[in-house]
């Protein structure tokens, strides 16, 4: 059945390719974004699309998204403030976006009785290297005074929001804890890893490792983050509850860089910049940080489709499409071979 859906940060990276996986599947979009890192280019080639929709304002506007989510079937709130370079240089418009804008969104969902899908993090689980970790392990964060912490602290007022609404007001929410969701579109400039490393080897410059770069991640293709997304949505038993979405192929930062620079036969070198200077004075980073996804695995069968090497060929080859003149030396793609439905 054709339904209505609202996307709040609908421009932005992972906002747009939920946009269009939904759209593929026949339904309506209405995305609001208020370009503060949403893109009009992620939303380009979608503006075609009759059933799409484009609103430009803010989460923090009350009267807006009361209107938007009044003629919507569901909402999926994406829209904040995203990217530990920005939560660090715009502290306070960061606390204000993501706790106020969903304080909002979830108050007109509870006011017309929609479904709400949001969206957090994995920096929930804040220092806690063990691994993988479950959705009911420990947060060990540090001081609130560290700038970083504050969007682990943000998001998890969000958390408690979403819960405590659908607990006390049966206002039908999911969470979901995103982690490291990357692929085509994603930009650099908010600090994100994977994209930055593959254009500074594309443009030959020195690769930025953070600290020593022994810190671990696990890098999803945002495919299968909204695959994920929309089947919790369609699934009545997700209500009420909390997932983690990522994969489990962890990577340390260096050998990332190391891998990049081969994929892409970069001259680049790699140069190693303290925490300090990277961020700001104290920083502290995750050192390790892979999900345990047995339960979304159990409840609609997700598992990636995308393995590491796959991630950064699909990035590179749309880089390329992109731009002709920063062309990387062609490499066999394996991505043929997976039988995945793109
Ligand atoms: N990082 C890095 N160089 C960069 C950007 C990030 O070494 O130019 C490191 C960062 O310190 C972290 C990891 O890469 O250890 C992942 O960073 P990102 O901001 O992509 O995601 P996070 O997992 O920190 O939310």
């Amino acid at each position: 059945m054709k339904k209505v859906f609202l996307i709040t940060g609908g421009a932005g990276f992972i906002g747009s390719h939920l946009a269009e996986n939904l759209l593929n599947a026949g339904h309506k979009v209405v995305a609001l974004d208020d370009f503060s890192t949403g893109k009009i280019e992620n939303v380009m080639p979608l503006k075609e699309n009759p059933d799409f929709e484009l609103v430009v304002g803010t989460v923090l506007n009350e009267y807006l998204v009361d209107k938007l989510i009044e003629k919507c079937d569901a909402v999926f709130h994406l829209a904040a403030a995203v990217g530990v370079e920005l939560i660090v240089k715009k502290p306070l418009e960061s606390l204000t976006t993501n706790i106020k804008g969903s304080e909002i969104v979830l108050e007109m969902a509870h006011r017309y009785n929609k479904k709400i899908l949001i969206t957090s993090t994995s920096e929930i689980y804040g220092k806690n290297t063990n691994g993988p970790l479950k959705e009911n392990d420990d947060r060990i964060l540090g001081s609130p005074l560290k700038t970083r912490w504050g969007y682990s602290t943000a998001k998890a007022v969000d958390e408690m929001l979403a819960y405590v609404y659908w607990k006390n007001k049966r206002v039908p929410s999911i969470i979901v804890r995103l982690f490291n969701t990357v692929g085509p579109r994603q930009t650099g400039v908010y600090g994100m890893v994977m994209p930055r490393f593959i254009s500074q080897a594309l443009e030959n410059k020195p690769i930025t490792v953070f600290g020593t770069g022994k810190q671990t991640r696990c890098f999803l293709h945002v495919k299968d983050a909204v695959s994920a997304i929309v089947k919790l949505m369609n699934e009545e038993k997700a209500v009420g509850d909390v997932f983690n979405i990522g994969s489990q192929e962890e990577i340390s930062i260096e050998g990332l860089a190391k891998n990049i620079i081969k994929i892409t036969k970069s001259n680049s070198k790699i140069e190693y910049i303290p925490y300090d200077k990277a961020y700001e004075e104290g920083f502290e980073d995750m050192q390790r940080r892979v999900p345990d996804i047995n339960k979304i695995n159990k409840l609609i069968g997700f598992s990636p489709t995308y393995s590491l090497m796959e991630i950064i060929e699909d990035m590179i080859s749309r880089l390329n499409n992109q731009k002709p003149q920063q062309r990387a030396p062609a490499q066999k793609s394996s991505l043929k071979q997976s039988g995945r439905k793109n």
